[in-house]
């Protein structure tokens, strides 16, 4: 494996951050130059599960899958007056013809959208989705992932022929966003938000609550609803605007939003449907975005120890250890036995390819378990000297256990049966 543990990284001691510091020493990831960042191995296991269950996520919901590229003329930009953006990364080509490097996308997809419209009302909701790197000229990234300066990003474009329609798709997206999180276990809010640079109608954001996150949110006692701070008049007492109730507040880290664009860029861009009485008309829009490398480092930061890792178990990078014991006497047996084990686990359905044998034989059983706890593994074993007795006894280690338990591969089995896995 890619890691070589114990090599401290310089800026370690001054970070404030659980996750950030977590990844860091555990080489989840990895910092290239300041707001960009290697993602090693490990966090790139992680990643690509999330990537299979936003999939999976957006397939349930009709979304369809595609790429478009990571630059883009001026004269899209100018056309939707979005050019001024502070945050653009612009660049030049030996032409001297400007571009940008895309920290979203409604112009490139409205524009898409144009090539093949109008649409009937029959074809809609279309909605198209991709995951890609991002782009964004921070002034001051901090947190690793959490506030970057290149990321990935899942931005999904939804285009129905009337409001109503996409007040409906509008929804449907927001309860596949809750579906994501709740697969993940992992806590999180819905809150109103401003619709800022991308405008609109309507908008949520989606926060997993988290003392380092940068947004404050109201929520209410009574039903749950909630409220970005941006929002609240400061200068009122504060009540729930939907039942009245006490509100408290939280921080939380935003990973999801979701934007009721409306017809600003449809009417720009020209994507359109042909209504009942054949006129061409603009489309209404939705846009959604994930921030996937965000969800990765966030999904870390509030489910984590401060010295060990809790992944979201659905995308741990690997669901299971085997440590076998330190070379030395009957240590080629229980080398044997952990390959035999792995052998058996893999042929599982929910586990081929989730197992990982610890086989740097020179270090201490207690060395690597240290290792293994800190790294997360949602499973633990160690094949010591019990699993020489006939039946062999393997030593099993949940994190969320309090004590390690000795059990039959038959028993560890149907523990692992339960995994679930993407
Ligand atoms: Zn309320």
């Amino acid at each position: 494996m890619f890691q070589n543990f114990g090599k401290v990284q310089p800026a370690e001691t001054s970070l404030s951050c659980k996750s950030h510091k977590l990844m860091l020493y555990n080489e989840i990831i990895q910092q290239c130059h300041p707001g960009h960042y290697h993602i090693l191995p490990l966090g790139m296991r992680s990643l690509e599960k999330l990537i299979r269950v936003i999939d999976e996520e957006m397939d349930s919901i009709g979304a369809q899958k595609i790429s478009m590229p990571c630059i883009t003329p001026l004269s899209f930009w100018k056309k939707s007056g979005r050019w001024q953006i502070k945050e653009l990364y612009k660049l030049k080509n030996r032409q001297d013809q400007e571009f940008c490097i895309n920290p979203t996308h409604e112009e490139s997809v409205s524009l898409l959208f144009s090539c093949h419209a109008p649409f009937t009302a029959k074809e809609a909701p279309i909605m198209l989705y991709q995951i890609s790197r991002k782009f964004r000229d921070e002034m001051a990234p901090k947190y690793a992932l959490l506030r970057g300066r290149e990321f990935e990003m899942k931005d999904l474009y939804t285009f129905d022929s009337c409001l109503e329609k996409a007040k409906e798709t509008y929804e449907n997206v927001c309860f596949a966003y809750e579906k994501i999180f709740n697969r993940l276990q992992v806590p999180f809010v819905k809150v109103e938000a401003s619709t800022g640079d991308i405008g609109g109608k309507i908008s949520h954001e989606f926060h997993l609550p988290s003392n380092i996150g940068e947004d404050i949110l109201y929520i209410c006692k009574g039903c749950n609803h909630g409220v970005n701070k941006e929002l609240i008049d400061q200068s009122k007492e504060q009540q729930c605007p939907k039942c009245g109730g006490d509100l408290h507040f939280t921080s939380g880290i935003e990973v999801g939003h979701a934007f009721l664009l409306g017809q600003k860029y449809s009417s720009i861009f020209k994507a359109t449907f042909i209504d009942k009485n054949d006129n061409i008309i603009p489309s209404q829009m939705g846009c959604f975005g994930l921030g996937v490398t965000r969800i990765l480092q966030a999904g870390i930061e509030v489910l984590s120890l401060d010295r060990q890792i809790r992944w979201p178990k659905l995308i741990a990078p690997y669901q299971l250890c085997i440590i076998p014991q330190k070379e030395g006497y009957q240590s080629k047996e229980t080398m044997d036995l952990a390959m035999a084990l792995s052998d058996q686990i893999i042929n599982m359905p929910n586990l081929n390819g989730e197992v990982v044998i610890d086989d740097r034989l020179h270090m201490t059983i207690g060395k690597r378990l240290y290792e293994a706890k800190r790294i997360g593994y949602p499973h633990i074993v160690i094949v010591g000297k019990r699993a020489l007795e006939s039946p062999p006894q393997f030593e099993v280690i949940l994190p969320e256990w309090q004590e390690c338990q000795f059990m039959s591969v038959d028993c560890l089995c149907q523990i692992l049966s339960g995994v679930k896995t993407i």
